[in-house]
């Protein structure tokens, strides 16, 4: 986690949104603090022979529209901050789309890529074990985030299943198809921006084929969304992850990138010196450069806090696309608001993987089976429907589109915590 405070921060614009809305100061009380939360010792034996205990995390913010829904992040800086905003966020997410799930986030604090294969799975299985009681189809729902995936959620499945002494596919979602996992989960994220910022551009008036764009975080979010934009003809001019990032004027081909990523573990020093992009012209980056290139797109897909008052007024894009949770700070979004930057706020940007995992626990739950375009179909209407919405009230109330999309999100909450004692 990059910023100290990222609850404190998120907290912070929900109330510069409820500015914006008349709800009571005891719905806001509620609105501003977590339902529950649960914090575990995950006991591991180490493939040496030593036992490690991990610490992990489960938040429960709210689930006044329906059974708490977050993914379980793995990462060395997970916190209770943490973990809090993202659930926080959750609960809008959710809101915010039209989805009837609360919100939740789970994390251990661990580097993944210092663990073997067996201890990753023992932690998985030893997290559900731990926070088993907490969580259940009917109330709280986990799936994957940041360094966990379907294998993970196949293992923590399968844990929960045992323990259950029954199969209960609808306990987690992000699954792996062979067991309940919906089509088009791993894309879901992307799509869904994809999707809406496709829209925003229509809506700007602006000719996508002449559109630059620049990706920061290179994983499973960003690189999709990179490809689904390169395919539609814009020119994705820089990428970046974790350890560096390239500038090519020219334009990078995602596919390209993603394979010497692969064959080497990493972007920075050593894209152009194969022969994938002999031809292009490229410059090796920094992250913190990455936001500040000459691009028309912004597209922040890595972490939390990384537009920050001191970089805000150097981003040159007109449009930026959060589908990290959180890149954005308080403040420096407020510098982007007044520069006329048009911010596509995370938890519209990014819930297309929620709307999938939603999709995969409707599915779960039937024994009915979707086909791919018809979980295509159902993303396009339903996050057309969620940026009409927000982009609507974003004019009506002369205000940015997070804190439109904070207002439409959190009405709902409240509408709904009205019905619950
Ligand atoms: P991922 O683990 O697949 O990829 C993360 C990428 O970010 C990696 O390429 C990593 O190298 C890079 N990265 C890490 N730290 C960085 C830094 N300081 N600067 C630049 N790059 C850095 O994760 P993902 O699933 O693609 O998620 C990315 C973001 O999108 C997260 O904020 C996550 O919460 C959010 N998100 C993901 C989903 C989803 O379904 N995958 C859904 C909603 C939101």
């Amino acid at each position: 986690m990059v910023s100290d405070d990222f609850f404190g921060s998120a907290l912070k614009q929900l109330e510069q949104a409820l500015e914006h809305a008349s709800i009571s100061l005891e719905a806001k009380k509620i609105l501003m603090q977590p339902k529950a939360v649960l914090e575990v010792k995950i006991p591991v034996g180490m493939d040496d022979g030593r036992v490690k205990i991990f610490t992990g995390f489960r938040v429960r913010y709210n689930d006044a529209l329906g059974p708490a829904k977050g993914g379980i992040r793995y990462h060395p800086l997970v916190s209770l901050n943490e973990v809090t905003a993202l659930a926080f966020l959750m609960t809008l997410k959710c809101a915010a789309v039209g989805i009837p799930f609360g919100g939740a986030k789970g994390g251990v604090a661990v580097d993944p890529k210092n663990l073997s294969q067996r201890e990753l799975e023992s932690l998985s299985r030893g997290y559900v074990r731990a926070v088993y009681d907490f969580i259940g189809p009917d109330s709280d729902i986990p799936a994957p985030d940041v360094y966990t995936n379907e294998t993970i959620m196949g293992w923590m499945s399968d844990e929960y299943n045992r323990i259950s002494r029954k199969l209960v596919p609808a306990a987690f979602t992000g699954k792996p198809v062979s067991i309940g996992g919906s089509l088009g989960r791993n894309t879901a994220t992307a799509m869904g921006a994809y999707f809406v910022l496709k829209e925003l551009i229509r809506q700007l008036k602006l000719n996508g084929k002449e559109l630059t764009v620049a990706v920061q975080g290179f994983g499973n979010a960003g690189y999709n969304i990179a490809k689904l934009l390169h395919n539609d003809g814009l020119k994705i001019v820089a990428v970046s992850d974790s350890k560096g990032g390239v500038y090519a004027q020219g334009g990078l081909h995602p596919d390209s990138v993603m394979k010497v990523k692969e064959s080497k573990g990493m972007i920075d020093g050593v894209y152009c010196r194969g022969s994938v992009c002999d031809d292009i012209e490229h410059a090796h980056i920094t992250n913190e450069q990455l936001l500040e290139v000459d691009a028309d797109i912004l597209i922040p897909a890595a972490i939390e806090g990384q537009i920050t008052e001191k970089n805000a007024g150097k981003v040159k894009a007109k449009i930026v696309c959060e589908v990290a949770n959180g890149p954005t700070t308080a403040g420096a979004d407020k510098v982007l608001h007044e520069r006329g930057v048009a911010v596509v706020p995370d938890i519209l940007a990014n819930a297309g993987g929620v709307m999938v995992s939603y999709f995969e626990w409707v599915q779960n739950r039937a024994g009915l089976y979707w086909s791919s375009d018809e979980i295509r179909g159902r993303l396009e209407s339903g996050m057309l429907k969620a940026f009409r919405d927000i982009y609507e009230m974003a004019q009506q109330l002369k205000t940015s589109m997070r804190m439109a999309a904070y207002v439409h999100a959190a009405k709902k909450v409240v509408e709904a915590m009205a019905h619950r004692s």
